[in-house]
């Protein structure tokens, strides 16, 4: 999958490697430590766009 920060950093991998990845990327470049949790809160997921686009914020 491939996911992208909010401040357009992007990062390729499988889903536990991203996560690392994330938070890794977070620590360094914002000063921020992100649980799993809140990676998937502030990511944008570029692998496999659901066939309707257009849900900001989507997921529970
Ligand atoms: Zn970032």
């Amino acid at each position: 999958m491939e996911v992208t920060c909010r401040c357009g950093w992007i990062i390729r991998g499988s889903r536990s490697e991203v996560i690392r990845g994330v938070q890794s990327h977070a620590r360094s470049e914002h000063g921020t430590e992100l649980t799993p949790g809140e990676v998937r809160a502030v990511w944008r997921v570029a692998d496999q766009a659901p066939a309707s686009g257009g849900r900001p914020g989507a997921g529970k």
